[in-house]
């Protein structure tokens, strides 16, 4: 039986310096340990528990601004009240993740470092326009969210360095977003199929737009036409639907036991529109519910 070293670090340097000498980190352990006992992957020889690092928890707020903790929970993230008025898209994620207690425990930066095509924080993220900040021993970079994840299960961050926070700049007024995803039931699922939208309407049209796909490709990505498609535009159903045909264009599907590569293309489609019709509805003041997948979504 392999001996699995773990230490508990109470700071951020700390933690740096274990994951130097090449411990892994574990923040909720929803992914690494649960992942570990399915037999996915066994667990690293050494590991760094990161979850009692003040530092790297807590959503604070600077202007409109979010900068969220990588520690920051997925169930505080979809309460917290500036996330559901202004970043509806991340509330909407955050809300749908696994279950109550997946939620409770499962984290913002495992969600990212662990680099799913079906991760739901990615989408929202990426359409905000949100950064990752990375620290290691050897100092701190920032990416931006749709640069961190290079394939299924992989990133660009080096082995030596820990995500410590993401933040999201203040929304343009008369911005709308939506993530909606296509699950076989409610709780304990990741998507077959997922879709964010963000859009900026002003004096009746669509001055800007953000649409991404999820768990359609390696990883999550934007999708430039589909937002091409939308600009300029009164964010109708006609212009939702060239979106909606330019995101299915752009997806790679795989097949699985969740889904055959052809219905997920086809469903690319349909989520995607619904994406972007709840996000136009929010963009003009729509009180679409929270999360967009349970129905919000026209
Ligand atoms: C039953 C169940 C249902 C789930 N449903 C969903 C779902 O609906 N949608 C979804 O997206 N996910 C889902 N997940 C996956 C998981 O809960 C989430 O991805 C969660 O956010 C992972 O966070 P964590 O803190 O538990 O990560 P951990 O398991 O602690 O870590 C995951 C990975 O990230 C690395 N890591 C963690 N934190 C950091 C950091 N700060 N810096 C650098 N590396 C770090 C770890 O080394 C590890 O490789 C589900 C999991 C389970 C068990």
């Amino acid at each position: 039986m392999t001996t699995v070293s773990f230490v508990s670090a109470t700071s951020v340097d700390d933690a740096l310096a274990a994951i130097a000498a090449g411990a892994r980190p574990v923040a909720g352990g929803t992914d690494l340990v649960v992942g570990a006992r399915q037999g996915k992957a066994p667990l690293p020889e050494r590991i760094v528990a990161i979850d009692r690092i003040g530092d790297l928890a807590g959503i604070s707020e600077l202007d409109g601004a979010l900068r969220l903790g990588a520690l920051a929970t997925h169930a505080e993230i979809a309460a917290h009240p500036l996330v559901r008025g202004r970043f509806t898209a991340l509330a909407d994620a955050s809300a749908i993740v696994g279950s109550h207690a997946t939620r409770a425990h499962g984290t913002l930066g495992g969600n990212l470092m662990n680099a799913s095509p079906a991760m739901e924080a990615g989408g929202p993220l990426m359409c905000f326009d949100a950064t990752v900040l990375l620290q290691s021993s050897r100092g701190s970079r920032r990416l931006a969210v749709s640069d961190l994840c290079s394939g299924p299960g992989t990133t660009v961050a080096h082995e030596d360095e820990l995500l410590v926070a993401v933040d999201v700049p203040a929304p343009g007024d008369g911005t709308g977003s939506a993530y909606v995803r296509l699950q076989h039931r409610r709780q304990m699922e990741i998507a077959v199929v997922g879709a964010t939208a963000a859009v900026t309407l002003a004096e009746g049209a669509v001055s800007s737009a953000r649409v991404a796909i999820t768990a359609l490709a390696p990883t999550v990505r934007r999708v430039p036409a589909a937002e091409d498609a939308l600009v300029g535009t009164d964010g109708g159903a006609d212009a939702a639907a060239a979106a909606a045909a330019a995101a299915a264009a752009a997806s790679a599907p795989i097949s699985d036991v969740r889904a055959s590569d052809r219905y997920r293309r086809a469903m690319a489609e349909v989520i995607t529109r619904r994406a972007i019709a709840a996000a136009v509805a929010r963009a003009r003041g729509g009180d679409a519910p929270i999360p967009a997948s349970d129905g919000g979504a026209p």
